[in-house]
């Protein structure tokens, strides 16, 4: 019961919350697979990631022009740290994911990867060096090879059990009668929530982009998922740079860096002992849900 109040009361408004991270994360999929409503420039050049170092300067944007979402948002996450957003349903969060992704274009200011505008790399170079963890991953009615395989086309056997290892999803399927050939999916068999995340996490981890950008299901999961996804978590965000827009209050302790977005402005950042100590919003939040802890402990 802790586990499934707390990440919950931490920022509140729930299911819609659940419902609009799910649907941000499907539009996300779909977006790739469209014609963006950006373009190319004639002299785009492949984005060349050295540091993986994420930078945004002064961004601000809004979908339609007269309601601004984000403000002048500035954010810098040196090369393999990792950086967590937290804020209230609508605050800009994923927002900025997707303008990483350069799905619209910034109205002021500029997101740099390693010093390069994503203004002026081809979409293709940078939707490949970002991978996504999606909360919610599709299975394919196919083995669970094929669907681990999916990240990148023509890996190997070692590959894949490889990535399903980071993942820690590899003993589970070794555990299966078939192993990597056990049909997967709607006809063959069911995943729990966990299981499907961290085959979508070997996935991601099979496609080895540089960057991972995360936009965690704020969903029940029990202690022992929780803990595996974590440490598949853990074990993904090695070596890369990483946002993750949080709501698991252990990935958010965890992070570099924390930015606490409010009506898309950044109104804190800081570690987690920083901003506790600071005793404002996010010692606030923090404190909340400490209390509904105990509340729900009791
Ligand atoms: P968060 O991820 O923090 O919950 P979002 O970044 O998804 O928030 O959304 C920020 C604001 O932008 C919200 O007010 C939302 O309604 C609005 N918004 C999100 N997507 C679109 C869109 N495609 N068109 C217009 N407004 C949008
Ligand atoms: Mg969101």
């Amino acid at each position: 019961m802790i586990q499934i109040t707390m990440p919950l009361n931490f920022l509140g408004t729930v299911y819609r919350e659940i419902r609009q991270s799910l649907v941000d994360m499907g539009e996300m999929f779909d977006l790739l697979e469209q014609p963006a409503e950006v373009s190319d420039k004639p002299d785009a050049k492949p984005l060349s990631v050295t540091e993986g170092r994420i930078e945004l300067d002064a961004v601000a944007f809004g979908y339609e022009k007269e309601r601004p979402i984000l403000h002048g948002v500035s954010l810098e996450v040196p090369g393999g740290q990792t950086v967590a957003i937290v804020g209230a349903s609508g605050s800009g969060k994923s927002t900025i994911g997707r303008l990483l992704f350069r799905f619209y274009d910034v109205n002021g200011g500029a997101l740099r990867i390693d010093g390069q505008d994503v203004r002026d790399v081809t979409q293709e170079s940078l939707h490949d060096a970002i991978g996504v963890v999606p909360q919610d991953t599709v299975l394919f009615n196919d083995t669970i090879r094929y669907n681990i395989a999916y990240g990148r086309d023509g890996a190997s056997h070692s590959e894949i059990v490889e990535a399903a290892r980071a993942a820690q999803i590899h003993d589970f399927i070794e555990s299966l009668p078939e192993g990597y050939d056990t049909m997967v999916g709607e006809r063959g068999l069911k995943l729990s929530g966990g299981e499907k995340q961290r085959v979508g996490i070997a996935r991601t981890l099979l496609k080895n982009p540089p960057l991972l950008l995360l936009d965690e299901a704020t969903s029940a999961l029990d202690t022992e998922t929780e803990q595996e996804i974590k440490g598949a978590l853990a074990r993904a965000g090695q070596g890369r740079t990483v946002i993750t827009i949080a709501h698991r209050l252990s990935t958010i302790a965890e992070a570099d860096q924390i930015i606490v977005l409010e009506q898309g402005v950044i109104k804190e950042r800081g570690t987690h002992t920083e901003l506790l100590d600071r005793g404002g919003r996010y010692a606030q939040l923090w404190q909340r849900q400490a209390s509904d802890d105990d509340a729900a402990a009791a």
